[in-house]
């Protein structure tokens, strides 16, 4: 089984839906993979972040009420009742323990997130293949160096624009190297930042608008986090498994490194 093909049944695994043998296929793999093994890692710690109880209220009487009278209602009105309608008014939901508010509160705090993943879906799945492609192919850099001043000069005559390079070692994120890639349907620059164990991939390209926004929109996808903003001119797109606080600090770093005196 490729790595793609481990990613697409990823969820159904972690939910004990898939058949024996490729459930051990998976466990085969995950040991000998770093890069599947911490996507199934980073889902399983979101998974019991949901689940953890203080995430859970109870629904005050007056909200249930309402909620069934509404249910109710639909139910009534229409001859042909929807799924939701039968999970409402079967009282699973209730058996379960997820309250209405906590149905509410799931629901505020994933739209938003499903909305702004959508937007910025296919260059997202891009820059996420891209990541996962230079951890695997073993390609995570053309030139491997921590000096940013071997690193931008190799880009010169490669690359029609020159990106900014910045080092941040000490600040925790050490520069690797640097390496040509392909997003946005053009080449790019790719910077390698490491964390620990995780490695950050930071591409940079031009941007057709010439104005800085400072907006830094995170997106999680597949147990990948990304930050993407523009600013001088080019577009930046970090990604990695690393855990979204200490990559919104990098990002925070690259962005004031870049525009010292905007204030974001
Ligand atoms: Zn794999």
């Amino acid at each position: 089984m490729t790595c793609q093909e481990i990613r697409e049944l990823i969820h159904a695994y972690l939910d004990g839906e898939i058949d024996l043998v490729r459930s051990l296929e998976i466990e085969r793999h995950l040991p000998d993979c770093q890069v599947c093994a911490s996507v199934v890692q980073n889902l399983q710690t979101l998974r019991s972040a949901i689940t953890r109880d203080s995430l859970y209220h109870r629904a005050p009487p007056d909200l249930r009420q309402r909620v069934q009278a509404v249910v109710r209602q639909s139910n009534r009105a229409e001859s042909k009742p929807r799924f939701a309608s039968l999970w409402f008014a079967s009282g699973r939901w209730l058996g379960v323990g997820i309250s209405a508010a906590a149905v509410a509160v799931l629901l505020l705090a994933l739209i938003p997130a499903w909305l702004r993943s959508s937007a910025d879906e296919p260059i997202a799945k891009e820059a996420i293949s891209a990541h996962v492609r230079s951890l695997m192919a073993d390609h995570l850099t053309d030139v491997a160096s921590s000096d940013r001043h071997t690193v931008k000069p190799w880009f010169n005559g490669r690359l029609d624009f020159s990106p900014p390079v910045t080092d941040l070692t000490e600040r925790g994120f050490p520069l690797i190297g640097g390496r040509l890639d392909y997003l946005d349907n053009r080449p790019v620059a790719a910077l390698v930042y490491r964390r620990q164990q995780h490695f950050i991939n930071l591409f940079i390209w031009p941007s057709a608008q010439p104005s800085s926004k400072a907006a830094v929109n995170p997106v999680t996808q597949q147990g990948f986090h990304l930050f993407r903003w523009t600013a001088i001119e080019m577009h930046f797109l970090a990604v990695s498994d690393l855990n979204e606080r200490e990559l919104k600090e990098f990002v925070g770093l690259i962005h004031d490194q870049l525009t010292p005196t905007a204030t974001p």
